[in-house]
This record gives C-alpha cells, sequence and structure tokens, in this order.
C-alpha cells in the first residue's frame, strides 16, 4: 500500500464508527483525530517504520481515531488515592474540603448567590464580607480580607505597604517554599525594598534596630514552614520586634504560611503558630493559606488592623488577585465550621486525618492487607509496619506523626516498577518508596478497598 491510497479524511467521516462518534462528540475534534492519525501514519510509512498492512486498513484507522477521541475525553484532573503518607499534599491538591463546604460550592456553582449583594438594603455588597466576620471572630482581628493564595496575600500586602520602600527581614527567614515562591523574589515583584538582617543562624533585635531608617515600611516575619534550623540560633519572637516597631512606628506583619486557627497540640499533633495567639501578640497583618492546616480551599487570608486591611482593598491588585464565588463559599463554610461545630476534628478531613489514632489506622490497614491477598497472587508480599507520616505543605516539617504502612513487595517487580503499576491502576494509587520498598500509608485511607488496585491492562 502507498500513501497515495490512505484514505481521506471524508471517506473515515462516512464510517459507521466515525458517524457514532459522532453523534456523541463534536465534528471539530473528529476531523483532528482523522487527521491526526493519518499523519502519523504517513509519518511512519515516511520514515520507513514496519507498517503493518492490516494498520492501513479503513477499519483500524477508524478505530485508531476512535481510541484517540476516547482518549481526549478523559480529563487530566484525575481522582487518585493518596497513600503517600504526606495529608496535604501540594501536588495531590492539598486539603479536602468538609462536606458543609463542598455543599456550598455545589449551590454557588448552580444558583445565583449573595457574592456581592447586601439583601438587606438591595444593593451591591462586599464580596469578602462574610468571611471577614468569620475571622473577625476566629482570630481576635478588627479586619480581614482575603485574596487567591498566601503568595498573593503577601504579594499585595508588601505592595501596598512598602512599594518603593524598605522591608526588613531576617536572613534566617528567606524562605523558598514549593512552587517557587521566594520572599526575595516576591519582595521585587511587590516594588518593596529587601532589606535582610542578622545571619542565617542568628539575628538579633539590635539587627532590626540597625536597620531601620526613614525609608522603613515593614518589619516583616515570616514563619519558617518547611525547614529548622538547629542549634545556635537566635531569632526575634513577634513581640519584641512589635515592640520595636511601636517606639519606631512601623508596622509589623508575619507571614506565618499554614497558619491554624485552633490550637493543634489539643489534638495530640506538635505545635502550630495560631493565627489568634498572633494578632493578641500584636501583629499588625497576619497572613496565611486556606488550604493547608485551615483545611478548606485555596485562599490567602489576610488578618489585622482595619487601617491596614482598608489599604489592602483599596489598591487595584486586590482585584486582580480576588477570589471567585466556589472560593468564597467554600471558605465560608469551612470557617463556618470553626465558629459552629461541637467537634471541628470530626468535620474538617484536614484535621480528621491529621489526628487519626494509629490504633485507627492500624485497623485499616490490617482489613486492607486482607483484601490486598484476596486480590493478589502469592508473588506479592505484604506486611504492616509502624512509620511516621507528614502533615506536609511546609506544615511542621520535622515533625512526623506515627502512622501504620503497608510494605508491598514482589518477587520479580522492582520498587520502583510497584509504584508504577500502582500509578496505572484505576483510581491510580500514590503511594511512596523508602529504602528501596514501596509502601501504602494508610493515614489517610479510610476505606480499605481503596488500596486495591484496578488494572485494565
Ligand atoms: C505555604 C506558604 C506560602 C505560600 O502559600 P500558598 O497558599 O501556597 O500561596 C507562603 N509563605 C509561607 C511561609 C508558606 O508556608
Amino acid at each position: 500500500m502507498t500513501l497515495r491510497e490512505l484514505p481521506a479524511v471524508s471517506r473515515l467521516l462516512e464510517h459507521p464508527t466515525t458517524a457514532r462518534l459522532l453523534a456523541r462528540v463534536n465534528r471539530d475534534l473528529v476531523v483532528d483525530a482523522c487527521r491526526s492519525v493519518l499523519d502519523d501514519l504517513r509519518a511512519a510509512v515516511r520514515n520507513g517504520q514496519p507498517v503493518d498492512p492490516a494498520a492501513l486498513e479503513i477499519d483500524a484507522i477508524v478505530g485508531r481515531v476512535e481510541a484517540r477521541v476516547t482518549a481526549s475525553r478523559d480529563s487530566r484532573l484525575q481522582r487518585v488515592v493518596n497513600a503517600t503518607g504526606t495529608v496535604l499534599h501540594t501536588n495531590l491538591g492539598r486539603a479536602l474540603l468538609p462536606q458543609a463546604a463542598v455543599d456550598a460550592v455545589v449551590t454557588a456553582a448552580t444558583h445565583p448567590v449573595t457574592l456581592e449583594y447586601d439583601l438587606a438594603r438591595g444593593e451591591r455588597g462586599r464580596r469578602d464580607q462574610g468571611v471577614e466576620e468569620l475571622l473577625v471572630a476566629l482570630t481576635g482581628a478588627e479586619a480581614a480580607t482575603v485574596v487567591n493564595n498566601n503568595a498573593a496575600a503577601v504579594l499585595l500586602a508588601l505592595n501596598t505597604l512598602a512599594n518603593g520602600r524598605d522591608v526588613v527581614v531576617s536572613r534566617g527567614e528567606l524562605i523558598e517554599i514549593g512552587g517557587a515562591f521566594r520572599i526575595p523574589e516576591i519582595m521585587a515583584r511587590s516594588g518593596a525594598v529587601l532589606r535582610e538582617v542578622g545571619t542565617t543562624n542568628r539575628t538579633h533585635p539590635a539587627d532590626y534596630e540597625a536597620a531601620i531608617s526613614d525609608r522603613t515600611a515593614l518589619l516583616l516575619k515570616v514563619h519558617t514552614s518547611n525547614y529548622r534550623i538547629v542549634g545556635f540560633v537566635a531569632d526575634v519572637k513577634l513581640p519584641e520586634l512589635v515592640a520595636l516597631g511601636r517606639t519606631r512606628g512601623i508596622p509589623v506583619m508575619e507571614d506565618l504560611g499554614s497558619g491554624a486557627l485552633v490550637d493543634l497540640s489539643g489534638f495530640g499533633l506538635p505545635q502550630e503558630p495560631v493565627v489568634a495567639d498572633r494578632v493578641a501578640r500584636g501583629a499588625d497583618l497576619v497572613t496565611f493559606s486556606g488550604d493547608k492546616v485551615l483545611g478548606g480551599p485555596q485562599a490567602g487570608l489576610i488578618v489585622g488592623k482595619a487601617s491596614h486591611v482598608a489599604k489592602l482593598r483599596a489598591n487595584p491588585l486586590h482585584r486582580a488577585l480576588r477570589c471567585d464565588k466556589l472560593t468564597i463559599a467554600a471558605l465560608e463554610a469551612t470557617l463556618r465550621l470553626y465558629r459552629q461545630s461541637p467537634d471541628i476534628v470530626r468535620d474538617i478531613p484536614a484535621l480528621r486525618a491529621c489526628a487519626r489514632p494509629l490504633a485507627e489506622i492500624e485497623a485499616t490497614a490490617t482489613a486492607a492487607v486482607e483484601a490486598l491477598r484476596r486480590a493478589f497472587g502469592p508473588e506479592f508480599r505484604l506486611s504492616i509496619e509502624r512509620d511516621t507520616s507528614q502533615i506536609g505543605s511546609g506544615a511542621l516539617p520535622t515533625e512526623e506523626i506515627p502512622t501504620a504502612v503497608i510494605v508491598v513487595q514482589h518477587d520479580e517487580l522492582s520498587a520502583t516498577r510497584l509504584a508504577e503499576r500502582f500509578r496505572q491502576a484505576t483510581p491510580p494509587i500514590i503511594g511512596r518508596i523508602k529504602s528501596d520498598r514501596f509502601l501504602l500509608d494508610v493515614r489517610t485511607i479510610w476505606d480499605p478497598a481503596d488500596l486495591v488496585p484496578h488494572w485494565t491492562d
């Protein structure tokens, strides 16, 4: 068969298989698939690759067209099973939303809502009003607002309060967190001028004091979310920085990163700074994420002095960085749980996973191993071990919480190959490799059946 004998697109479109496809998807998509399948065949023939003559038959060609169209209908954003042991896994979408937040998202997605509408007055309202009321009640701050994520919150605050002026930061807090968020770079983009003080391991009040001039707009403290310096270290605590700021008439802002709304040590977890506590200690502005330990949607929350929040709101960047209605709906519902729920650990999945008792994790692991034994042949070897999970998203990086893992081993498959096989399941199961062994961490698994891979090939 020669290239010239390949059927034309118009002939492919008349084939019964393509006719069936056209009832389900639009014509452009089918035409594109026909062209790309024909292009591939032509390229293969031209490059002298061995091409099975049967593959050039029209039935085979439309079969490939159908497969291509079907594959392109599958979303890139797929549901997966998180058995990594990292509860708030940034690459897997961080916090799972509370049911109340899911319901609020569905309502906001399918009905008109009072996003910027004041029902009492029948006129325009503020988008962040409901969220502000709740944040004020939960943190004791005078005012609050919300933008797309914490990176945006930091950018907005720096641009509003310090454009063209100095911001003093300790060298020990010039962090980079995942996804290329670097304090010096965000600072440069905001128009603020970085004045770094102290050293990597030690910074003293006198260092800040010496750096303050009439160009200083802000003293910034950054929570070193994802790393710890240990040993010969000193940093300036927030109250000292606030005292210094007050004396010199300079506001103090803290980028808290994760930012817990409640004291996590009450649930047997390591302590993470609590937003209300930072406000009480005098921070003029505090920024934190909505989808880290708070357990809500992606958002950047800003609480603090009413005069500063008003300036932030008046900055045109606030409009550019504003949240959509789905985020506002989910965030308000999540914050309402913190305010109203009798049992937030039960109602907020991120907290539930972080605070899950080891005995319960081990019980799920035992049930999952039984289910896996039923599904697998004897070439798979399974055992349960104790290990440690992480909260993730930069929260408490050095603190690991005890968990149970299922160790999966196979007579012929390496740990890397096993991890790949589990990723090929429907839905994909994402575990972790440690010391050359493939592990399924059960902390975030509630239904043992979720760990049984379904392979279609
Ligand atoms: C996570 C984090 C950020 C970025 O927050 P996003 O909500 O991911 O944009 C900024 N600063 C600190 C200290 C963080 O831990």
